[in-house]
């Protein structure tokens, strides 16, 4: 995937909420290790949901925040074709993400050059 995407880290409330730190990662596919999607992950712990306005790439899954989320396919890694997650709305903050199934992913901190 593209390392030179033009990239500044969404500050928001969601962003706030979690302390104001974040990282970016590239969310790889436990089995094949290809790069699912760049995430900006904030705060600590354990990624467990994508959130889709967080997904910096690739662009057919960075738009994904427009769709309805009925219109919202399975998060599949497209070179092995497993499944890694499911869509839904996390309630507490009205947020589409994909809700990451168990061990499906392994996440790899990019180094910026801020
Ligand atoms: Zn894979």
């Amino acid at each position: 995937m593209d390392n030179k995407i033009n990239f500044s880290f969404k500050k928001d409330k969601y962003k706030s909420a979690r302390g104001g730190y974040s990282r970016l990662l590239n969310v790889c596919c436990r089995k094949c290790e290809s790069v699912i999607v760049v995430y900006q992950k904030d705060g600590p712990g354990n990624l467990r949901r994508l959130y889709f306005d967080r997904i910096f790439a690739p662009e057919n899954l960075a738009g994904l925040q427009a769709l309805s989320i009925k219109n919202v396919p399975e998060l599949k890694c497209k070179k092995c074709n497993r499944v890694l997650g499911t869509p839904y709305v996390f309630e507490k903050e009205k947020r589409k993400a994909f809700r990451l199934y168990q061990d499906a992913v392994i996440k790899r901190v990019r180094k910026l050059s801020e």
